[in-house]
């Protein structure tokens, strides 16, 4: 089996309907799909992409008020970001109904709603009468996929259809949010930045690893496990800039070039919309150079930047 690219919503919505896994553009990155309300369908989403079970999914909606067909309670300020932000990169993790699988959610009570703002998907959720189960498009732990071939690369001879939407508009994943005692809490840095955020719902605290939540969180959010979004080429995070690279050293450069075995730039004018949306093309490119290892730059921690470092740090950490 090696799945086939094209843009007939007709057999998505069929195959979809019968159980089998889609593979689906997004603004975020490609998502690997099937029926949430399926459980069977959804097992299949975790065995093609050798993704443990307690690794829970995000369910894609069309709308506000589809989110609440699967959730029991909506703070107000939850109903306040999806006025605000949907559709778009904005994941809200929120008491489920008992509908929902407890193989999308690994048994938690929570589920993680979001509405995706590309137009292709949008039109498919419209035509659906269920909500879409969908990860990132790659195997476990690895990069996420930003264009259809990359997702056929990586999952080819795991499902039959990738709906093409072209390129990923924003690149990197959604933003998570959740509520621990009332209180906001952020799970991932993602497509939509803390700054835009915060004036709307007031501070968000930043879950960490470290965390007194920690086991809670670990267990709930893999996203935030250390390592993940991983090319096979070793990866470090450049400590010292006035260090020139060794021999066979590739260089992620978040605005300028410098002599290396291969080079990228992220965004020559420090654009960080810009850079997002090439981080993962530019790393794939980067890893097929065949370098000793990836020296990365990191972004300014701040809007997008801070999504971008997070993924690059959790690549490092996947190289050590
Ligand atoms: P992916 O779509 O591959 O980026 O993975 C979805 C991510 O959403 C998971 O790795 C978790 O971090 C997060 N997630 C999904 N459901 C929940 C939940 N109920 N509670 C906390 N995090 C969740
Ligand atoms: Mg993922």
């Amino acid at each position: 089996m090696t799945a086939r690219i094209g843009t007939e919503l007709d057999e998505a919505v069929r195959r979809l309907r019968a159980g089998e896994l889609v593979a689906i553009p997004t603004e975020t990155v490609y998502g690997l799909a099937a029926n949430a309300l399926d459980e069977r369908a959804c097992l299949r989403i975790f065995e093609a992409k050798r993704r443990p079970a307690f690794d829970p999914l995000i369910v894609h909606v069309r709308s506000a008020e589809h989110a609440r067909e699967f959730v029991r309670e909506l703070p107000a300020d939850a109903e306040r970001l999806m006025r605000a932000f949907w559709p778009g990169p904005l994941t809200l993790v929120l008491p489920k109904r008992e509908l929902v699988p407890d193989i999308v959610t690994s048994g938690l009570d929570t589920v993680a709603v979001r509405a995706p703002a590309h137009p292709l998907t949008a039109q498919l959720l419209a035509r659906l009468e269920f909500p879409l189960a969908a990860p990132s498009a790659n195997l476990f732990g690895r990069m996420s996929p930003t264009r259809a071939e990359d997702v056929v690369e990586q999952l080819g001879d795991e499902l039959e259809y990738v709906l093409d939407g072209g390129p990923c508009e924003v690149g990197v994943e959604s933003t998570i949010l959740g509520w621990e005692e009332g209180r906001c809490v952020l799970y991932r840095p993602g497509g939509t930045p803390l700054e835009l955020l915060e004036p709307l719902i007031g501070p968000v605290r930043v879950a960490s690893q470290h965390s007194e939540h920690a086991p809670r969180v670990a267990a709930a959010a893999p996203g935030m496990l250390a390592a993940h979004y991983a090319p096979r080429t070793p990866l470090v995070i450049e400590a010292n800039a006035a260090h020139p690279l060794a021999a066979g050293e590739a260089l992620l450069a978040f605005r300028h070039a410098r002599p290396a075995h291969a080079c990228e730039v992220l965004s020559a004018t420090g654009d960080l919309r810009e850079a997002a949306s090439r981080l993962f093309a530019a790393l794939r490119r980067l890893d097929r150079a065949g370098a000793t290892r990836i020296v990365a730059e990191l972004a300014p921690e701040r809007g997008l930047g801070r999504a971008i470092n997070d993924r690059l740090r959790r690549a490092a950490a996947a190289s050590t």
